[in-house]
């Protein structure tokens, strides 16, 4: 699967906000956010005022990189979205969030999304007891997400035990067993982003 391998500060330089992609060193001085505010590249920023189409791309682009995905992996989650009932981009929204690699990097397993996406790689997951490595699988309320239990000793999760997250409310995680549940789908509420997901759905209305 092809994905960017370019330097992932760049990203948050371009969108202007921190995607927080590099796990510590995002809260971090050492984050690119905080010491160069400033769009890359020779040219920077324009001094226009942006379009309302720009707008509406700029937003689509900041959470496809938030979430680590290709234009195409991207826009299925939108046809999906569109197909269901509700507000298309809260459905959306809750799509991405249901990702196996991002609720791995919500329990804390991972330190942030791209590296949650390769512990999934690596199978050290497993869902309901079963050995899933799909970044992309789509987990369900009650189902249980846990490190499996032949690489639970392995030194990356050791130290989880120590650490204490701030879970969002649809999520539990016993840092102890290392293992955690769905408790409900996620709601518009529980994406603790600045998110302006009708710019997305307005992008890809037209
Ligand atoms: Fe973005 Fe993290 Fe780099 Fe800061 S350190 S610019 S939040 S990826």
């Amino acid at each position: 699967m092809a994905r960017y391998t370019g330097a992932d500060c760049r990203l948050c330089r371009r969108e202007g906000v921190k995607l927080f992609l590099k796990g510590e060193r995002c809260t971090s001085g050492k984050c690119a956010i905080e010491k160069r505010n400033s769009v890359p590249g020779v040219h920077g920023a324009s001094r226009r005022k942006p379009s309302e189409y720009n707008l509406q791309l700029r937003e689509k682009q900041k959470v496809k990189r938030l979430y680590g995905l290709l234009e195409k992996q991207f826009r299925t989650y939108y046809d999906k979205a569109l197909s269901m009932k509700g507000i298309v981009g809260e459905n959306m929204l809750s799509l991405l969030e249901r990702r196996l690699d991002n609720v791995v990097f919500r329990m804390g397993i991972g330190a942030s999304r791209a590296e949650s996406r390769q512990i999934v790689n690596h199978g050290h997951i497993s869902v309901n007891g079963k050995r899933v490595d799909i970044p992309s699988f789509l987990v369900s309320v009650n189902d249980v997400i846990e490190i499996k239990e032949n690489k639970k000793q392995l030194e990356q999760f050791k130290e989880l035990k120590e650490i204490k997250v701030v879970l969002p409310k649809w999520l539990d995680f016993n840092p102890k067993t290392l293992s955690g549940k769905i408790l409900t789908l996620p709601e518009r509420d529980d994406v603790d982003l600045n998110i302006k997901e009708h710019l997305i759905v307005e992008l890809y209305s037209k």
